[in-house]
């Protein structure tokens, strides 16, 4: 790239500081809470006039039929693009536009959009609307640097990405709109500092398992059986076994923090014999030996290990355990799996990344890998796109806290970089 080229990319995006402000402002006071997804519509239509004023074709999608979509709560997404002055490959932005509950802890308004110092506050700022507005100020800048460029520059905004992306990235990807012969890059602005690239994720894998047992009055356990008891020797087979076992699974990926390296599990959840009481109900329970006994579990593993491997070990310990007590009894059901995903070094969205990161930063990138997934999943799983990365401001550690807030400079920062990585890849 030419350093005219870099100068003018430069000065359109400190002209247009106040106008990042004002938009990420605009993204965060709509409150697109999710669950439920509301006000989807609202900040789509926000963005297409945005987007078309500056020179976007633009679409608004509903994933009609995908879970979560209701005609109270209809999960609205937004594809823009604008076409180059000749032929090249298309660099796609893709945030998504939905936020967690506020939670308790706020000292702001969370969708108030305060500015202090150099940060705006809200829920939603680092993640991800920050990365967003910083996304469409990049290529509005770009555009107007380099008018005359190749290919082409998509921006969607995507429901749902916290409730596992199936009313957004996972519903484009189904009608194609990721597949490499539309999209050649992709960039996620996720928040991962400005001066790092996040590769990809470790894999997922979840499942409940239930121990059963038989219903007795609980003065007479011995003339039942306790379902809480065999989980009880499941879960001690674990801590024996099983979690010394992971820990000894590390991982070449770069992932961060340094704990996410190895395996993991997660027991997310326990329920045996009687449901809890509502609260306010001030009775005693009753007395019964319990005779179903769930855990869900939550696995995540490494590209270097396979599923069917994960699912055998826990099977395996569940035949060990019941071959250790003769009334033993379980079910194992799959409830949700992804797989590992990690983009090369050499892929050219890396490269030019990288070399964005060293130009705007004075310093080398850091590659990491995230501990959770994000929509690259679906990229790479529907889409068959390899050539994706997350790259974005923010502190990730923020994200779904209270008071979460994200950095002016860091979105002017990031907002260069992904500027000159447009102009690396689609410049005449
Ligand atoms: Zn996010």
């Amino acid at each position: 790239m030419d350093d005219a080229l870099g100068t003018r990319i430069a000065g359109e995006i400190a002209a247009r500081r106040d106008d990042l402000i004002r938009l990420t402002q605009d993204l965060i006071r709509i409150p697109t809470l999710n669950p439920p997804g509301r006000n989807y519509r609202a900040i789509c239509d926000y963005l297409a006039a945005r987007l078309a004023a500056s020179g976007f074709s633009v679409e608004l999608i509903r994933a009609e039929g995908a879970p979560g979509d209701a005609p109270a709560h209809p999960r609205w997404n937004l594809v823009a693009r604008a076409e180059g002055a000749a032929r090249g490959d298309c660099v796609h932005f893709n945030s998504h536009h939905d936020v967690v509950e506020v939670g308790h802890g706020w000292t702001r308004d969370p969708f108030g959009a305060e500015i202090e110092g150099d940060r705006i506050y809200g829920r939603g700022a680092c993640d991800m609307k920050g990365g967003l507005a910083a996304s469409i100020i990049a290529a509005e800048a770009f555009r107007a640097a380099c008018p005359g460029h190749r290919g082409a520059i998509e921006i969607s905004a995507t429901a749902d990405e916290e409730t596992g992306g199936y009313g957004g990235v996972a519903y484009l990807a189904e009608q194609g709109r990721f597949s490499p012969e539309r999209v050649q890059h992709v960039i996620i602005p996720e928040p991962l500092n400005k001066d790092r690239i996040c590769l990809g994720h470790r894999g997922v894998w979840w499942a409940e398992i239930e121990t059963k047992g038989r219903i007795a009055h609980g003065s007479m356990p011995f003339l039942g059986d306790s379902a809480v008891r065999h989980m009880g020797a499941v879960l001690a087979e674990m801590e024996a076994t099983l979690f010394p076992l992971l820990a000894t699974k590390r991982t070449e990926m770069p992932v961060v923090p340094e704990g996410a390296k190895q395996s993991t599990l997660n027991i997310n959840s326990i329920h045996g014999g009687e449901k809890e009481q509502e609260e306010g109900y001030t009775g005693l329970p009753a007395p019964c030996v319990p005779d179903r006994c769930r855990i869900v579990i939550d696995r995540r593993y490494l590209i270097e290990e396979d599923l069917a491997e994960v699912k055998a070990e826990v099977t395996a310990l569940l035949e060990r355990v019941k071959a250790a007590r003769p009334t033993f009894q379980y079910d194992i059901r799959d409830l949700f799996e992804v797989r590992p995903t990690m983009t090369e070094r050499d892929a050219p969205v890396v490269r030019s990344t990288a070399a964005a990161i060293e130009r705007v930063l004075g310093r080398q990138a850091g590659y990491v890998v995230s501990p959770g997934t994000y929509d690259q999943k679906h990229i790479d799983r529907i889409g068959r796109l390899r050539n994706c990365i997350a790259y974005g401001p923010g502190v990730l550690d923020l994200a779904h806290q209270p008071d979460e807030w994200v950095g002016i400079g860091d979105m002017t920062d990031s907002a260069k970089v992904m500027a000159l990585v447009l102009a690396d890849l689609l410049a005449p």
